[in-house]
């Protein structure tokens, strides 16, 4: 009777019926951003130890006449359940590929590393590999430098057919990341399968690093795993410059987060890239 009873309030309460309101009324709207342009896309520098701009996470943004900017944290989840992620996940990689074949020429913007976010039913769809090659063929962009950033929770599910889809997209020349490291179930023996180039420090770890001898512990760890299996490593939520110190002193050479830059603009991103390194 007591569960009963909550469940009954639950079903009243006016904060849940507001929540569920807004995520049936995005959940319409959704349908018809993309054909509205409502999407756009932020980047967010990844620097080396210098602060000089290697890479860029190319950050989704839904931009909404009524709500403001909606977060990919709310509305991705909901493109994943409608399969509009489909269409959205394309979208997303079209756009970010233009720009690295606009960026293809220039020495400097040139050879910065383009890392998309790639979902698991993008992953899993099929023909994905053929639309990744017929994308880099019409835009022109160069394969070398992009990297799909992938979870655990996708790489851990049906192995050996992910396996295959990374090494048919690796002979096209694409690279991945591992993205959110340490998050989900990944075993040891599986990260030494899978063709990975870099391992993401989720920001988790990263944030509470100073105050929790823990975290700190594992954000080293991942460090020297990803030496020792040859991979690069990215610590995300890089926030202070007390981070940046313990993470580099410990070996980390890449870094993503506020103290180098925010998601943004494509201009401020370029001007950002140009600009001289980090003291
Ligand atoms: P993610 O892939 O883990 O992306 C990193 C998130 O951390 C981004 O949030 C970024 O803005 C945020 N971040 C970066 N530096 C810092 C920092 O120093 N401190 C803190 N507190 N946060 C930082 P964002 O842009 O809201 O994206 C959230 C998630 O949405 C992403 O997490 C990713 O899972 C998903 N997402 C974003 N764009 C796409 C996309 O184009 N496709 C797919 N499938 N998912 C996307
Ligand atoms: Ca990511
Ligand atoms: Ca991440
Ligand atoms: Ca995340």
């Amino acid at each position: 009777a007591k569960t009963a009873g909550r469940n009954a309030l639950r079903f009243f309460d006016p904060d849940m019926q507001q929540a569920m309101n807004r995520r049936a009324q995005l959940e319409a709207q959704l349908h018809n951003a993309l054909r509205l342009q409502q999407f756009l896309l932020l980047y967010q520098p990844q620097v080396d130890t210098k602060g000089g701009v290697r890479g860029v996470e190319v950050l989704v943004r839904w931009s909404h006449p009524e709500q403001g900017m909606v977060s990919p944290g709310e509305f991705i989840p909901l493109a994943e359940d409608t399969g509009l992620i489909l269409p959205l996940g394309h979208w997303v990689m079209e756009t970010a590929m233009r720009q690295q074949a606009q960026w293809r020429r220039d020495p400097l913007l040139g050879s910065i590393d383009v890392s998309i976010n790639v979902s698991a039913r993008q992953f899993h769809q099929e023909h994905f590999v053929q639309m990744v090659q017929e994308l880099l063929q019409r835009t022109g962009a160069d394969p070398r430098r992009i990297q799909l950033e992938l979870t655990e929770s996708l790489l851990l599910d049906q192995v050996d057919a992910v396996i295959a889809t990374m090494q048919a997209l690796r002979a096209l020349g694409v690279g991945f990341a591992l993205d959110d490291f340490g998050t989900g179930y990944s075993s040891l023996s599986y990260l030494k399968r899978l063709p990975l180039d870099v391992i993401k420090i989720d920001q988790g770890f990263v944030r509470d690093l100073l105050d929790e001898p823990r975290d700190a512990s594992i954000a080293r760890t991942i460090i020297a795993l990803a030496d020792a299996l040859s991979l690069g490593v990215v610590a995300e939520g890089v926030e202070t410059e007390a981070h940046f110190q313990f993470l580099q002193s410990h070996g980390c050479k890449r870094f993503q987060g506020y103290l180098f830059g925010r998601p943004m603009p494509l201009p401020d991103f370029e001007d950002r890239a140009r600009q001289c390194p980090y003291p």
